[in-house]
């Protein structure tokens, strides 16, 4: 195995796996570090998926070097901490803390942090992150319900999480390409610098960055900077592009878990209802007094047709969340809804339903875990950063994990299309 991934949630650990396949690399997945006993010997690439983004950082510092531990030893010679493209993350962490132990663990004094992503919208200009052209503190993000990002200043944003210093990396060297980038990478850290923002806005910048990067026995960023890391470590640009078109599907029943509050997501749950997919709306203050519970929700789906996908959501606009937080607590609504989810999830799994749309990357992780799903192969992009996937372990299902911010307004309309019934033994 070339490269050994770390991701601080589910969805963005799918994303990243997306890119490293589309690119050539042969990538699993798994949920939670992986288990001794599960072949890795066939994948160049392993994106270990944990769920540490809003967790105590020294509990995502254990986790994580857990997961590089598991990574060593299945051969991993490369390293790659990836967390989201809008760097999600509260000034205890756990960006700089993780990136700091891996710093260590790989005996290495020097790493970059780059979470650009521009077939996303997300772009670093002089530090800054930009989201479709808006500053990070402007844009949604601002109203995260666990980790809102009111500073778009990367660097400032960064070195308040770590002890390590924080140097930039700008626009004028990534333009100049791999030799301008490693030559600023040797200025920043003979200037004491250990983590570098780098800045990228378009996709040539990040092919840049990864040739330059590729030799750093530690990588941290988004899946963009994965970009370009294929191909450096395979020497040539050979485009290989192994991602499939369409991914086999075992029949059954199909419904759409939202639990991401994100402009995206929300607009997603929207243009679905105003298409005609049935929908139940969680009410978090019903859930938190007993007056809601996943039954209520159970008997609801089947009431439906079968026909067609259902929708449960808890999706809401940024001033209802503020009152329910206030009501319940920001962490104790969050985990309610997220237990709710992952209960409806694991009753539909036992009742035929067997491709699911989960929005939200704590959500997912949540159902995920529920369906005790451990491993993943990756299937076709449904929009960037967004696959299709199907188990490789246990219960046989078609999962589609989306990060909330991610997909195209019709995301859960058009998404079924790229399933394919399974072959027939
Ligand atoms: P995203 O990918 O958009 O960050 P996540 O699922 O990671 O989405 O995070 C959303 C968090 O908000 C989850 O913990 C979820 O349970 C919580 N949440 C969902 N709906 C509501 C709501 N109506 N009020 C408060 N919190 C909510």
């Amino acid at each position: 195995m070339r490269l050994g991934c770390i991701a601080d949630d589910l969805t963005g650990a799918t994303d990243l796996a997306l890119m490293l396949s589309r690119e050539g690399m042969r990538t699993v997945q798994t949920v939670g570090v992986p288990d001794p006993d599960l072949d890795l010997s066939s994948a160049e690439a392993v994106v270990v998926a944990l769920k540490s983004r809003t967790i105590p950082a020294k509990d995502a510092i254990e986790q994580s070097l857990d997961a590089a531990r598991a990574l060593q030893r299945a051969g991993a010679a490369n390293f790659f901490f990836k967390y989201c493209s809008t760097f999600d993350s509260t000034d205890a962490g756990n960006i700089g803390p993780v990136a700091e132990a891996l710093l260590s663990f790989t005996r290495s004094d020097f790493t970059i942090a780059c979470p650009a992503f521009p077939a996303n919208g997300r772009t670093v200009y002089q530090g800054h992150l930009f989201v479709n052209g808006v500053p990070l503190h402007e844009s949604s993000m601002k109203d995260h319900p666990l980790t809102p990002m009111r500073d778009s200043n990367l660097v400032r944003v960064l070195q308040r999480q770590t002890a390590l210093s924080v140097g930039l990396v700008s626009f004028e060297d990534v333009e100049g390409g791999p030799n301008d980038i490693r030559r600023a990478f040797d200025r920043e850290k003979a200037s004491g610098h250990r983590i570098v923002i780098v800045d990228a806005l378009t996709d040539r910048h990040l092919r840049s960055i990864g040739a330059a990067a590729a030799e750093l026995p530690l990588i941290t960023g988004g899946s963009g900077v994965a970009m370009g890391l294929p191909e450096a470590y395979r020497g040539d640009a050979t485009a290989s592009s192994s991602a499939a078109s369409h991914i086999e599907a075992p029949e059954g029943r199909a419904a759409i878990l939202a639990g991401s509050c994100s402009s995206a997501t929300r607009r997603q749950v929207e243009v679905a209802i105003r298409n005609g997919v049935p929908a139940f709306r969680i009410d978090p203050i019903a859930l938190a007094s007993g007056a809601l519970a996943a039954q209520d929700v159970l008997d609801w789906i089947a009431a439906q047709g079968s026909d067609k996908p259902v929708l449960v959501y808890s999706s809401a606009a940024p001033d209802e969340v503020q009152d329910i937080q206030n009501r319940l607590g920001r962490m104790n609504a969050g985990e309610q809804i997220e237990r709710l989810v992952a209960e409806i999830a694991r009753a539909l799994s036992q009742r035929g339903f067997t491709r699911l749309i989960v929005a939200g990357g704590e959500t997912s992780g949540a159902v995920v875990g529920a369906l005790g799903i451990n491993a993943l192969a990756i299937g076709p992009e449904i929009d960037p950063g967004v696959p299709w996937t199907r188990t490789l372990t246990g219960t046989d299902l078609a999962l589609a994990l989306k990060s909330g911010n991610f997909g195209a307004p019709d995301f859960f309309l058009k998404a079924w299309d790229l399933l394919r019934p399974s072959r027939q033994e």
